[in-house]
């Protein structure tokens, strides 16, 4: 039977912290203050949305939600964009991604103001993260997986570490973190040839495919931790990580679970972002 590293226990922690920086910067008149912006009425963005403003509610910080039409132009949003890195009320600001396909989203990240970019789209936050530097916004979902680690006391120094993943918003940006803890990381991807024979040899595995339950026992020894980033629906409809976790996690050594792992940690994370940016704006 492995550990169970639930993100329950990491987000509350982190939200404990987020308090007492809210009631510091209330001590200044300051609130944090998250702009959400939303095009259209995708059931997904609405679902995510209330738990971030219940989120925000519960810790102190103000959110504001601009939902426009989906078929808004790439101007207008950048219009949109610029009045709120403009509006020193705003201390963050969120654009639900992906954008419809008439819009260009490289227009787009480029807008967000990096002071107030709290989900990392712009690249300069992203190129401070391949630089090791820590004072930019990060994205959240390898931030949370880096949060677990670290929760959790797993070491990462001198460790062999696989992500299986290459994507922007997970895999690079993650393998720079994890090689800023000194970590030995091998990335990989659908290409990647004897897949098992890399993951069962780590220390570390990370998983992000969207594939539900696609890695069983073979690609895992005793000693394996892992961390499942993948979200999708398995056969039967029900949320699943892309491990197996009925085959795995009795012969793994610490393993989180889907849901109620990453996923748990990543609002915390971009709350924290706010209150970052409020403390810099
Ligand atoms: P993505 O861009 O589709 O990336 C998937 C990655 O998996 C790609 O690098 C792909 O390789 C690789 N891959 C696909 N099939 C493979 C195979 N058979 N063997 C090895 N590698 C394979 O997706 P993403 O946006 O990074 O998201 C990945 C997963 O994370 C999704 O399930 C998403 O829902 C989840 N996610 C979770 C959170 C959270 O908060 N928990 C947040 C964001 C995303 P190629 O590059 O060669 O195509």
């Amino acid at each position: 039977m492995a550990d169970v590293l639930k993100g329950n226990a990491v987000a509350k922690a982190i939200k404990e912290n987020i308090i007492k920086d809210v009631e510091e910067l209330a001590k200044e008149n300051k609130v944090p203050t998250l702009a959400i912006v939303r095009l259209g009425n995708n059931p997904g963005d609405i679902s995510y949305e209330k738990s971030i403003i219940k989120n925000c509610d519960n810790l102190g910080i103000k959110s504001k939600v601009y939902e426009r039409n989906v078929d808004i132009s790439t101007e207008e949003l950048v219009g949109l964009i610029e009045e709120l890195n403009n509006d020193s009320s705003i201390s963050g600001i969120l654009v639900f991604r992906p954008l419809p396909k008439h819009i260009d989203e490289e227009i787009i990240r480029n807008a967000v103001s990096p002071k107030k970019d709290v989900d990392c789209m712009h690249p300069w936050n992203l190129e401070k993260i391949f630089e090791g530097d820590i004072s930019g916004f990060a994205p959240a979902t390898p931030m949370a997986a880096m949060e677990i680690l670290k929760y959790y006391g797993i070491p990462l120094e001198g460790k062999n570490v696989v992500v299986v993943n290459r994507s922007m918003v997970v895999g690079k940006p993650l393998t720079m973190m994890l090689l800023n803890e000194n970590a030995t990381v091998t990335i990989c991807h659908s290409r990647t040839k004897d897949l098992p024979n890399i993951t069962n040899k780590a220390d570390v595995v990370v998983v992000a495919l969207g594939k539900a339950k696609f890695f069983d026992e073979k690609y895992f020894n005793e000693n394996s931790v892992v961390i499942d980033v993948g979200v999708s629906e398995d056969e039967n409809g029900k949320i699943s990580g892309d491990v197996d976790y009925e085959k795995v996690e009795p012969i793994v050594s610490k393993i989180t679970p889907v849901p109620g792992g990453v996923g748990s940690v990543t609002t915390s994370i971009l709350l924290r972002q706010v209150v970052h940016a409020c403390k810099i704006n």
